[in-house]
């Protein structure tokens, strides 16, 4: 029997292999500027793009590289609001405020396709669309139910498909039908948060890589940011550090995010015969598990990525591989013998209300915590974030200044994940063996 990995197996995210983001040269840090951002992903490189599109000079700093964290790792399915659609807002914000939400996450789709195109990004992104295999009949009713408000909000068709034709989309037996949401896209998350890097420093912002932030201390009317490499003064500081908050800059903004690892696999060359049979429209694909799964083919059409929470107990991506492989040749069962050259991690931020957040504790201001489905909203958060710092506003962001809820003796290292995420996982098992 042939192994489970290819020869070069790596560890390291398969994107990285086209665009690795690495810290640069160790240059200083300006003495004095406007804007300090603490974070080098979608959120900290939007808001300095903006920045510097309006004429402020904004200093990013990344511990690692910058485009190190998520932004770089992730599976680049891109959409707006199919992920707080649906989850009781109305009932919490009342129906104008939860209409507000829900429309302003789903307009972040637009801001994204428009942004790249604008930035001329080469990040190989394609409106695609995306399947949703329902998990169970009770999940696809829930479709059915949604899908005319769903694609009223995304202002892009959606269709549901019975059982029967999951094929048309799907090379897989495993869902009770499922819908396709148009308002959905795919591209190369590592070449977009790189490209994005390159328009904000074109426009005018300072990157580094390699700085990791301190303590940051009120000075006169701005800010002293300390840091691995000397400390800078700022009038306003951003922290965009979202699912690697812990033990940063910022304990107040850590203690209400939620660091969960996601893990992700990418599969070797396949036969383009089997990647038709597998994606036959190339759409991006996630399941409507409590846990899901999320999927694609990559943006060349040649291996199958493959993401999912293969623990929920911190584990290494050698470790997660085999699990994912297992979750994967479930769904699709001709890919048993498919080896996997990658296996990666990285960390999406959950909050305790499960809505994203911007705002300012302290004088500092802050953008996270889009419940691992970020590359549009995050880079829209970035870029409000950014008007609201500048005083260039037209109206008010939905997700500014919401009430922000941690948990009583909760410092932002989530012990209790493994058990909550077993308790999913069942959840998950149950609704299925009901279906
Ligand atoms: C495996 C995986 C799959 C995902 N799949 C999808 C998907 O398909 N679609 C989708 O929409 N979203 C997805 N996401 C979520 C998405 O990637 C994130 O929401 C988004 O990248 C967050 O961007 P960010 O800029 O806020 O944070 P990040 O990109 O995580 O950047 C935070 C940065 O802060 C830096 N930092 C931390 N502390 C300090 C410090 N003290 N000083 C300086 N720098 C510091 C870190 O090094 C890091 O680079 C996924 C995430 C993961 C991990």
């Amino acid at each position: 029997m042939r192994g489970l990995y290819t020869d070069d197996f790596s560890t390291t995210p398969w994107w990285w292999e086209a665009a690795r983001p690495v810290p640069g040269p160790p240059e200083p840090l300006p003495a004095e500027l406007e804007v300090a951002i603490i974070g080098g992903g979608y959120t900290g490189l939007s808001a300095a793009l903006t920045m510097g599109r309006m004429g402020t000079r904004a200093l990013v700093l990344d511990a690692e590289a910058i485009g190190f964290g998520a932004s770089s790792r992730n599976g680049g399915m891109v959409s707006g609001g199919l992920k707080i659609a649906g989850t009781g807002l109305a009932k919490r914000f009342g129906e104008a405020a939860a209409d507000r939400l829900v429309r302003e996450a789903a307009g972040s789709f637009g801001f994204l396709e428009e942004l790249i195109a604008r930035e001329r990004i080469d990040c190989a992104y394609a409106r695609t669309g995306r399947f949703v295999g329902a998990w169970t009949r009770r999940h696809l009713a829930g479709m059915e139910r949604r899908a005319a408000w769903l694609a009223d909000i995304t202002g892009g068709a959606v269709r549901i498909l019975p059982p029967d034709r999951v094929r048309e989309e799907l090379g897989s037996d495993r869902y009770f039908g499922g819908m396709v949401v148009e308002a959905a896209g795919g591209l190369h998350p590592a070449r977009y948060v790189l490209g994005l890097a390159e328009a904000a420093r074109q426009a005018g912002a300072i990157l580094r890589g390699g700085v990791r932030a301190g303590r940051i201390a009120r000075e006169g009317d701005g800010f002293r940011v300390f840091t691995s490499r000397g400390n800078v003064r700022a009038q306003a500081v951003l922290c965009a550090t979202n699912g690697y908050s812990l033990h940063g800059p910022n304990e107040w903004l850590a203690r209400r995010l939620i660091p969960v690892g996601s893990y992700i696999i990418a599969t070797e060359v396949l036969p383009p015969a089997t990647m038709q049979r597998l994606f036959p429209n190339r759409r991006m694909v996630s399941d409507s598990r409590r846990v899901l799964n999320y999927f694609r083919p990559c943006p060349e059409g040649k291996r199958v990525l493959w993401g999912g929470r293969a623990s929920f107990a911190p584990t290494s991506p050698a470790a997660a591989a085999p699990v994912l492989h297992r979750m994967m040749t479930d769904v699709f069962p001709e890919l048993g013998a498919a080896r996997i050259s990658h296996s990666w991690t990285g960390n999406v931020a959950f909050t305790f209300d499960f809505l994203p957040h911007i705002g300012v504790e302290d004088g500092v201001h802050y953008a996270a915590g889009c419940q691992g489905s970020g590359v549009a909203m995050q880079t829209w958060l970035g870029h409000q974030v950014a008007l609201k710092i500048l005083g260039r506003a037209n109206a008010r962001s939905a997700f500014d200044g919401l009430a922000f809820p941690t948990m009583r003796f909760y410092s932002g290292d989530p012990w209790f994940l493994p058990a909550v995420g077993e308790w999913y996982r069942l959840q998950d098992r149950i609704d299925r063996l009901a279906a």
